[in-house]
């Protein structure tokens, strides 16, 4: 069907046109009945209140590759106060792009309102905002389709989809790049991520998931403008980052972050050690970020906190070397390491509180886990965060990190009864500790003072 449809196109440069492409009922694979029950009552209500409404972006791109869509994004020309008016459970979301969560039944369903280009004219007031780099920093113009359509991404994402009479309105010529499968974006390419560096990540996002190329002057720019991204707010980088490792394809997404130098902007401290790499560094992130993808594609949970702690691992372990001079614990080295690698990455990809404990402790149970001689073990085994710690002491050892038969000890430990369970730790002989680090003279209680 793909095949057939690109026949009806000819241009094939990313140029919005006024009048779209109508892909009608019967020249297309989709069915209204593939559309969630909750997004297809928010078109009908706007269309019957005299509305322009579609189903808009990933979800029309999934529906066409044959996937099953994350989600059902609506587009309209009602304002959003004019969406929030209509429907009772809905609210208004965000500053900077403001959408509408409207709330049917189980479902909640994103209505945005068509967006227009930042000219001089339309972006006087408040609702537009540009920084002197050419950012974005409000992006809340109202326009037409068409202007909405140029405002978008990618022209795979600039489809629209009208449920009630079953057509397409391709305004960029995004029909023909799903065909081809490539990821082209829609204007000039620097421009855009100028605008808005997050398309950057998007368009690695995209090419992991789809295993789609990102097309040639898209791709190019990215070189030219990836130090952009480190303009934007950590608190927004860090849901892009989620986004990114959490949707089943984290190892290629890893990968092709590192290739066009995404990475060392998301994670500096690891990318510099990945340049120090012992051997086992890169082994052990792309181990750790096979197994999300496993988890993920299994639908298992999978705790960001073990994914943080897996990719600032080598971070760790290098600022750890720092601490570790003279005479310091271990325990000392890894807690000042802990502390210095969370409180830069944070500034950079803002990981909440909820994530850095959990992945502290992960950390700090590497140095628990091979002292389990006597009532040590079991206590360990009642530690909340035992199993996180316990997977991340077998990917040390897949990795090449440590030597493996902690992990067996571990794994055997946890199968055994507690008659057994109490002989395996009677037998283990405790690892010698280094030797503390000097304390400092507490001050005299009484100081003499002459
Ligand atoms: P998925 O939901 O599967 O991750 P998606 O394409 O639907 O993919 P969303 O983040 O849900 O992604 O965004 C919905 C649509 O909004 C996109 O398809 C695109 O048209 C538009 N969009 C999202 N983010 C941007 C952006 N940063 N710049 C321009 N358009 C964007
Ligand atoms: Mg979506």
């Amino acid at each position: 069907m793909l095949k057939k449809l690109s026949k009806i196109f000819r241009k094939s440069t990313p140029v919005v046109s006024n009048e779209p492409h109508i892909i009608k009922d019967g020249q297309h694979p989709l069915s209204p009945k593939q559309i969630s029950a909750g997004a297809r009552k928010v078109v009908e209500q706007l269309s019957s209140d005299g509305y322009e409404a579609f189903l808009v972006g990933g979800c029309v791109r999934d529906l066409m590759l044959g996937l099953k869509p994350k989600d059902f994004d609506v587009a309209t020309d009602a304002t959003p106060e004019q969406v929030n008016q209509l429907f009772k459970r809905s609210r208004i979301i965000g500053r900077r792009f403001q959408i509408v969560h409207v709330r049917m039944g189980p479902e909640i369903i994103e209505v945005t309102t068509f967006r227009a280009h930042h000219t001089d004219k339309k972006s006087s007031g408040n609702d537009s905002r540009r920084s002197s780099k050419g950012l974005l920093l409000r992006d809340n113009i109202f326009g037409s389709i068409n202007e909405d359509a140029s405002r978008r991404d990618f022209t795979m994402n600039a489809l629209y989809y009208h449920p009630q009479d079953n057509s397409i309105y391709d305004y960029a010529d995004g029909l023909p790049d799903i065909e081809q499968r490539l990821i082209h974006i829609i204007g000039n390419p620097a421009d855009r991520y100028r605008e808005d560096p997050v398309r950057m990540l998007r368009a690695v996002r995209f090419a992991a998931k789809l295993g789609f190329q990102i097309e040639d002057n898209t791709e190019a720019a990215i070189t030219k403008v990836h130090q952009l991204l480190a303009d934007i707010p950590s608190a927004r980088l860090f849901d892009e980052v989620l986004k990114l490792l959490m949707h089943g394809h984290a190892l290629s997404t890893f990968r092709l972050l590192r290739q066009y130098q995404l990475f060392g902007i998301l994670f500096p401290a690891t990318e510099a050690a990945l340049a120090n790499d012992p051997g086992y560094y890169l082994t052990f992130v792309e181990q750790a970020l096979t197994n999300t993808d496993i988890r993920i594609r299994g639908d298992k949970r999978v705790t960001p906190a073990f994914l943080f702690a897996a990719l600032l691992w080598p971070a760790l372990k290098e600022q750890e070397k720092v601490f570790s001079q003279g005479d310091a614990s271990p325990i000392y080295a890894l807690h000042q390491a802990a502390g210095e690698v969370t409180t830069r990455q944070c500034q950079r990809v803002a990981i909440p509180r909820r994530f850095t404990l959990p992945m502290r402790e992960i950390w700090e149970l590497q140095l628990r886990l091979p002292r389990r001689a006597g009532s040590q073990a079991f206590r360990l085994m009642e530690n909340k965060r035992f199993r996180a710690g316990y997977d991340f002491l077998l990917l040390r050892e897949d990795a090449g990190e440590i030597e493996s038969g902690l992990g067996d000890w571990w794994t055997q430990f946890q199968d055994a009864d507690e008659d057994k369970r109490q002989t395996m730790a009677d037998s283990v002989q405790q690892p010698k500790s280094k030797r503390r680090r000097k304390r400092r003279k507490p001050p005299a209680k009484n100081p003499v003072h002459d």
